[in-house]
């Protein structure tokens, strides 16, 4: 079951204060248009009711898809500094709730993906790169390599966008222009997983599997 609870905001544009709901737990399989929310961009977007200004509401939530078997832990994008603490706590969070619940879940729950993301964007992310039947941890390799070889895209935010035939999109930047690249390059870095994971080990212990952990 999805939990949600009612936060006091004030409107950034007209100063009034109103309430929105938000998610302090999501279950994808039960709520099928949070999904297609956080997919879409609109998850936890509220528009302001006296003067319509639109506002994402950035907060701390768990993201539970059981058939396709995604847990996040979802934190707000300023958290990121502290994402050693909070990996730990979404670790430790998931196998509490595993260990509360009946023997099916936990069978099921070692088959999970846990991951630790730092804002909607980038909970958005994850669900399109595996949408895309991606790796996330390539991915993240992927950037890596990107960053290296393009310094216009050493950027904090560079972001699977989508796949476009043979391409895939990254959005680049606080304006998130288009950047496209190969979808080959990523088929060769998928087949030379094992070599990769011997080269970055921590983009493949997760759950914060970001190649923002690299940099501390
Ligand atoms: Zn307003």
């Amino acid at each position: 079951m999805s939990q949600l609870e009612e936060r006091t905001l004030t409107c950034a544009a007209c100063t009034a204060p109103f309430v929105a709901q938000v998610a302090t737990s999501l279950n994808a399989v039960r709520s099928p248009a949070a999904r297609e929310a956080a997919l879409a961009g609109r998850l936890h977007h509220v528009d302001c009711p006296h003067c319509r200004a639109p506002h994402r509401v950035e907060t701390t939530f768990g993201y539970m898809d059981v058939e396709r078997g995604h847990w996040l832990a979802v934190f707000p994008p300023e958290e990121l500094p502290y994402w050693g603490a909070r990996e730990a706590v979404s670790h430790d969070s998931f196998w509490q709730v595993s260990d509360r619940a009946p023997m099916l879940w936990n069978f099921r729950a070692t088959e999970m993906t846990l991951r630790c993301v730092f804002g909607l964007a980038d909970l958005r992310e994850k669900l399109l790169i595996w949408d895309s039947g991606l790796d996330d941890a390539i991915v993240e390799a992927w950037k890596l390599e990107l960053e290296a070889t393009e310094p216009a895209l050493a950027t904090d935010v560079l972001r699977f966008a989508g796949r476009e035939g043979d391409e895939i999109i990254f959005a680049v930047g606080q304006d998130g222009h288009a950047v496209a690249a190969p979808w080959g390059r990523y088929t060769i870095l998928r087949a030379q997983r094992g070599p990769l994971r011997a080269r970055h080990p921590a983009l493949f212990k997760g759950p914060f599997v970001d190649r923002r952990r690299l940099r501390a």
